[in-house]
């Protein structure tokens, strides 16, 4: 069976552009922290549709990458969000598939009312897919964070038996955890509330594996999981305790890193950078709408288009890059430019580019974010 390593972390990116850095930043880490994280390119049907890009495009990426970095580790690709409205063209170019059936939650009052038919769309889906690629030729993961309620330790229990039930050999579970997972910042909840969660959590997989004969590696899969950095410490801590492994999944992080590049690359790629932001503050509800669950704006927050363009390349930086000790850091800022990567994709060829034109000092920018910023702190 397509097994997936005890550490891997998502690193799509929305350009498919940055194969090479998002490689490079995973193998720095791991000879920094002795720890291997196996890449996995992610790009779910939502940012595809936005961008007009498809799968193929993630799949040459993470082949080009794995290529020119001469990189001899396993790597996957994860058709992430799908269900059976979009999975057709993610399967020739995928082997790690995620099952969202978060749509199919019920509100009710027992486990088995909330999440049985959720776990049988998920079974439908998971042998829809065996049946083109074959059982065991990918990796399967089942997610349910895009969602408004937590799932508690107890609902986990029941999910995992049901999949079990279902046959499904889950490989990577993603539940909505407590507390806000917002698209490029930190956590905000309870960190000692997570951690409890959390840890109960990793027992439950660990039972499930016992238990219930799911496959061995079976960890828990954290979406929205870039900028956690509040949490990374915990999660970090619980892993070796309890010696199990986990999925970091991200993406967002790395098209912001671009536009950190991008100002501080000076002269037009700055002022690129700067039109992004006009584009996206004219249009911030249509861009805001797909992620309304997973970001929190303080429009009050949010600079005029006079001001952004009267600030020099550090100050655009400095406003953009997660440093919460910097005072110019504006998670709202930030959150805006998250979902405004339809604004770029729009410039086509001018923003590829400038991403080509500035790729040394975007591919440091890429890099320290993820090796020292993200993997250092887990
Ligand atoms: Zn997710």
């Amino acid at each position: 069976m397509k097994q997936i390593p005890k550490f891997s972390f998502g690193v799509g990116d929305r350009f498919a552009q940055e194969g090479v850095n998002q490689l490079s930043a995973l193998l720095k880490a791991s000879e920094l922290y002795g720890r291997e994280f196996a890449p996995v390119w992610n790009k779910s049907n939502r940012e595809h549709t936005i961008i007009g890009t498809t799968p193929k495009s993630t799949r040459q990426e993470a082949d080009e990458a794995v290529a020119k970095v001469g990189y001899k580790g396993e790597y996957f690709c994860d058709a992430d969000h799908i269900s059976m409205k979009n999975v057709d063209m993610f399967i020739e170019h995928c082997d790690f598939f995620t099952l969202d059936v978060a749509d199919y939650i019920r509100k009710a009052s027992t486990p088995e009312e909330k999440y049985s038919l959720a776990i049988a769309k998920a079974g439908e889906l998971y042998r829809y897919i065996a049946a083109a690629k074959g059982e065991g030729n990918f990796v399967t993961e089942v997610s349910m964070d895009e969602v408004d309620e937590a799932q508690t330790p107890e609902d986990i229990r029941y999910i995992l038996t049901e999949i079990a039930k279902e046959k499904i050999p889950v490989q990577t579970f993603a539940p909505k955890f407590t507390g806000r997972f917002n698209k490029g910042v930190d956590y905000v909840g309870d960190v000692s509330v997570f951690a409890k969660e959390f840890e109960e959590d990793i027992l439950v997989l660990k039972w499930a594996v016992e238990k219930l004969g799911l496959p061995e590696n079976l960890k828990l899969s954290v979406h929205s999981g870039s900028d956690k950095f509040s949490i990374y410490p915990i999660i970090g801590e619980l892993i070796r305790k309890h010696d199990v492994g986990v999925h970091i999944k991200t993406a967002g992080t790395t098209w912001l890193e671009e536009l950190i590049g991008l100002a501080l690359s000076g002269g037009k790629a700055l002022e690129l950078a700067k039109r992004i932001y006009a584009g996206a503050l004219a249009r911030k509800e249509e861009l805001s709408a797909p992620y309304a669950t997973v970001i929190d704006i303080d429009e009050n927050k949010l600079p005029s288009v006079d001001a952004v363009n009267a600030w020099s390349k550090d100050e655009f930086a400095r406003a953009l890059r997660h440093e919460q000790s910097d005072e110019l850091y504006n998670p709202s800022f930030r959150q805006l430019m998250h979902v405004s990567f339809k604004i770029a994709a729009e410039l086509g060829n001018e923003f590829i580019t400038a991403l080509r034109d500035n790729a040394a000092i975007i591919g440091e920018q890429i890099t320290a974010n993820i090796s020292e910023r993200h993997i250092r702190r887990l």
